[in-house]
């Protein structure tokens, strides 16, 4: 174990963000990173516990305890092949998961100061591809050909592991480049896309094969490669945004928070659009309507757009700070979050429900709402909105909706075509979607072992 007084002595220190008012300028990663010495300070904390929770609560069972030693003691090549045994993509994870290891770390249940295993899971990986521990693998072929259909972390996580077990991968995506999600959602102050390139390159160089603009339709399309291919590997997450219906919906500044964030890292990217096509936040009022992750990152896009005012509005209550006694360990704390976005400035509200979107000339000017509570349910089940109080309007001249995605449904597919990520299991976390396509690239390659 690491050092065995550490998590006594040694509190808890995370690298933090860049300072407001330097980040909001550009879209460069907000988050820092600290210098070596602090880095391996912080490992030492792990205590190595007889029941390691943040082994157990991690969806790809990353084995934190021990690439914690090896980082502690220095052995940063050791700590690398330790973490890369569960986990192709730690310089994703590392940078973007909501570390669901942490809330199961016996010291933040003891002290609530964690180990800063995600920051440490960030700073291996990127010593890995410093240092060139990162080799390129040449797995022998095995004759087999399989088919994967979407490029988000789902999709590579089968894709490389099926590469790496001999089968040859072609890799099918609709968009221009890799990534999914990880590219045409996630802003690029969450996660740099020279990230993914990287990635990508590796994955290249060892045999997998990419072919872009190349959606692969339900209908005709699947049934076609499944005849072609010896399996295929559906990872094509969650199209489809849950969408409000509400009158007014029709008004030009209304998008979907997706139409906004694909476009800002399309133009980070080089891409140009039309000032009809572009959505911009500059000189306006913006109200997100979703309390969530992705409204978190539409607020942190309309500040370095130059918006005039962020508010973000959610239907459900706010979260108690720090500790929820509803949801008990091991559930996944349901706590108030405040993310560097959020940090930005913005006004958050919660118990409110949007009635109408309001305008002029056919732009939208405002967001009638509905002060409401939540009264429990006589019967059991969902509480019941009850109003709470008079509308109001909510001046906004631009209007992201991000209220999650929709599940998608799937037809019955021949034996040999197999789900993962998001399209299988609905809107979830990268994390998740790694896991899934492992699991998945294990379940193919048993089937076509049988
Ligand atoms: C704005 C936003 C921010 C997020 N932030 C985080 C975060 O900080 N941390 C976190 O853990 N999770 C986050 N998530 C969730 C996470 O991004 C997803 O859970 C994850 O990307 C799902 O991976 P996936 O591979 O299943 O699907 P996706 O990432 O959606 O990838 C699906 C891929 O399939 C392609 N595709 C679709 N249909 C076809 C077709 N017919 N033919 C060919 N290709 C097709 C798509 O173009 C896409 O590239 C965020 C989600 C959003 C929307
Ligand atoms: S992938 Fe996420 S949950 Fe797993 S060890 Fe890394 S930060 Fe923790």
């Amino acid at each position: 174990m690491g050092n065995p007084k550490a998590f006594l002595t040694v509190p808890r220190k995370e690298a933090g963000y860049r300072p407001v008012h330097d980040r909001i300028h550009d879209f460069g990663e907000v988050e820092q990173t600290l210098n070596t010495k602090d880095r391996q300070e912080q490992a030492s904390r792990c205590m190595d516990c007889g029941v390691p929770f943040c082994h157990w609560a991690c969806p790809l069972g990353n084995k934190d305890p021990e690439w914690n030693d090896a980082l502690y003691h220095g052995e940063w090549e050791t700590a690398y092949k330790l973490l890369k045994k569960t986990n192709p993509f730690p310089e994703f994870t590392g940078r973007i998961c909501p570390a669901l290891c942490e809330k199961a770390c016996v010291l933040y249940h003891t002290t609530g100061e964690a180990v800063t295993n995600r920051e440490n899971e960030a700073a291996i990986a990127e010593r890995a591809f410093l240092e060139g521990y990162v080799t390129i693998e040449n797995p022998q072929r095995n004759g087999k050909k399989v088919a994967v259909i979407g490029a988000g972390p789902a999709g590579l996580a089968a894709a490389n592991d099926l590469n790496l077990m001999g089968y040859t991968v072609t890799v099918f995506e609709k968009n221009e480049a890799a990534g999914g999600l990880l590219r045409y959602g996630i802003p690029n102050f969450k996660l740099n896309k020279q990230i993914i390139d990287r990635r990508i390159s590796v994955m290249e160089q060892e045999g997998v094969e990419f072919r872009y603009n190349s959606e692969i339709s339900e209908e005709s399309g699947i049934s076609g490669i499944s005849r072609d291919y010896d399996a295929v590997v559906i990872s094509t997450g969650t199209p489809t945004a849950r969408d409000l219906k509400a009158p007014g919906r029709e008004l030009k500044g209304v998008h979907l928070a997706l139409e906004l964030l694909s476009q800002q890292n399309r133009v980070l990217a080089g891409m140009s659009f039309s000032d009809e096509e572009r959505i911009t936040t500059k000189g306006k009022n913006v109200l997100v309507i979703g309390g969530g992750d992705t409204g978190s990152d539409c607020i942190g896009t309309a500040h370095r757009q130059g918006c005039k005012s962020v508010t973000q509005i959610e239907i459900m209550p706010k979260p108690p700070v720090g500790h929820n006694p509803n949801t008990p360990w091991p559930n996944w704390p349901v706590i108030l979050k405040t993310t560097s976005s959020h940090e930005e400035g913005c006004t958050r509200r919660w118990n409110i429900n949007t009635l109408e979107f309001l305008g002029e000339n056919g732009k939208v000017t405002g967001v009638k709402v509905q002060p409401i509570d939540w009264k429990p349910n006589p019967e059991g089940g969902r509480p019941i909105m009850v109003e709470a109080g008079e509308p109001e309007i909510i001046k906004a001249e631009l209007v992201l909706l991000a209220m999650g995605f929709l599940k998608p449904e799937h037809p019955e597919y021949p034996d040999n075509v197999f789900v993962c990520g998001d399209a299988a299991n609905g809107a979830s976390l990268v994390v998740r979607a790694i896991a899934s396509g492992k699991q998945t690239a294990q379940k193919v390659d048993a089937f076509l072992k049988r």
